[in-house]
């Protein structure tokens, strides 16, 4: 091991190996609310700094922004989808269709997609309903999305596109890459977010004892240099 990293060396490297080694016991923990005893215990900013996280989280109403969660994204070696699980559990769609009729860039088709939803609205109307992403070389549903219904919701629910089926997690943020992200915008996310803010102790309490062993690790490799 290295003997001269530097902090955001560490870092980095304590978020990988927790993700790694921690992924499953600190989705338990947090399923199990360990993080209530924890708070007790020591001041947290999610106590602390309630108010101010709060007031952040709700600007996503009105200024496009993901928001990492505490929870593991999916772990592709490992194959664990522990945290995606917890958050589906926790999740509670609010069915404001904000996400399904608001105007945007537009919804990526994937082939299944495209063939999946032509073969109940034929290909003819589904292309009237989209444009086309040359780019990409895929089909992109306009928005508001025209299978959005004031009253009924989503007229394809059951065949909805993939990227549908995924909303509100959006793909982790690139300064933390190991956890999951949500959309803002979402207001069942937001709220799930500032529920899950004392959770951030726990994923703390593993990187705090992952330096120190680090730490360790490091100083027994320099005493042999
Ligand atoms: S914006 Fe969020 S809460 Fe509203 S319908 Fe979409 S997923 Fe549900
Ligand atoms: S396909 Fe359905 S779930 Fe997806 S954006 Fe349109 S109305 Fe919403």
């Amino acid at each position: 091991m290295p003997g001269n990293m530097s902090s955001s060396d560490k870092i980095s490297q304590v978020r990988r190996l927790c993700h790694q080694r921690c992924f499953s016991s600190c989705v338990e923990d947090k399923r199990q609310g360990r993080h209530v005893d924890l708070l007790r215990q020591r001041p947290h900013w999610s106590v602390l700094k309630r108010e101010e996280q709060i007031q952040r989280i709700d600007q996503g109403e009105k200024v496009p922004f993901d928001i990492s969660l505490p929870l593991p994204a999916r772990d592709e070696r490992g194959g664990s989808d522990a945290g995606v699980g917890l958050f589906w559990e926790r999740f509670q769609c609010r069915q404001c269709g904000r996400c399904c009729y608001t105007p945007g860039a537009g919804l990526y088709l994937d082939k299944e997609d495209f063939e999946r939803i032509a073969g109940r609205v034929g290909k003819k109307k589904l292309r009237a309903l989209c444009r086309y992403d040359k780019a990409l070389q895929a089909w992109v549903l306009r928005q508001p999305c025209p299978f959005y219904d004031q009253d009924e919701g989503c007229s394809i629910y059951e065949i909805r596109p993939l990227t549908c089926t995924k909303y509100p997690l959006h793909p982790p943020l690139p300064e933390m890459p190991y956890n999951l992200a949500v959309d803002a915008f979402c207001p069942a996310a937001r709220a799930l977010a500032k529920d899950t803010l004392g959770w951030w102790i726990i994923c703390e309490n593993n990187w705090a004892a992952m330096l120190h062993q680090l730490d360790h690790d490091q100083n027994i490799f320099c005493s042999f240099m």
